[in-house]
């Protein structure tokens, strides 16, 4: 590979670990970059950083946000009574875009997937069940993903979570099966949420 200088294999490497980026795809990428105005790739780089540093997690619901707690916990608008848990921080920007949920948010980071090796100690469960702990949440609504794991860490919180004496409800399934809540559309989520059902 020594037909290729060190800095540019360097970059391909680094592309290369990317979610859906091959070797060819991070090859392409890199030569486009090279051959981009130097200006442009200082913008690129300088977008790359200050997102890892100006981006970190709610201390209270572990989405993302520039500053904790985030604009959802701190809004008195919305109605802190009413929990809704997710598993990454892209399902609840799609939630929050269908606009039907005014409650706030619970970021699980992930779902139960044994076979993969995560257990409920690697999900922020921890932090749900505080919240629930002081009793002004009376309805937890399970927006894990319509998946068979999804399906099961939805299970296990709400074995978890009923017997405190809180409501628990799952969307309905206008999601279709495998679907992921992330790409799932706005009015589609929307009745989703509509629909929620007892657990
Ligand atoms: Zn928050």
């Amino acid at each position: 590979m020594s037909a290729i200088p060190p800095a540019l294999a360097k970059l391909i490497e680094e592309l290369v670990k990317l979610p859906g980026v091959g070797e060819k795809t991070a090859t392409r990428l890199a030569f486009h970059l090279l051959r981009t105005k130097r200006e442009d790739v200082e913008q690129l780089a300088d977008a790359l950083v200050k997102m890892r540093d100006g981006t970190k997690l709610c201390s209270i619901c572990l989405g993302l946000t520039a500053d904790d707690p985030c604009a959802l916990c701190t809004d008195p608008q919305r109605d802190a009574s009413v929990i809704c848990v997710v598993e990454q921080p892209a399902d609840l920007i799609a939630l929050e875009r269908s606009g039907q949920l005014r409650g706030r948010y619970h970021v699980l980071h992930g779902r139960l997937a044994p076979l993969d090796g995560v257990g409920p100690e690697e999900l922020r469960i921890a932090e749900l069940l505080r919240r629930l702990q002081d009793g002004s949440v009376r309805e937890v609504v399970l927006a894990t993903n319509p998946t068979v794991e999804g399906e099961a860490t939805a299970l296990y919180l709400s074995r978890l979570i009923k017997p405190l004496g809180v409501r628990v409800t799952r969307i309905a399934h206008g999601l279709p099966m495998g679907a992921d809540v992330e790409y799932a559309d706005s009015l589609t989520l929307g009745k989703a949420l509509e629909g929620r059902r007892e657990m």
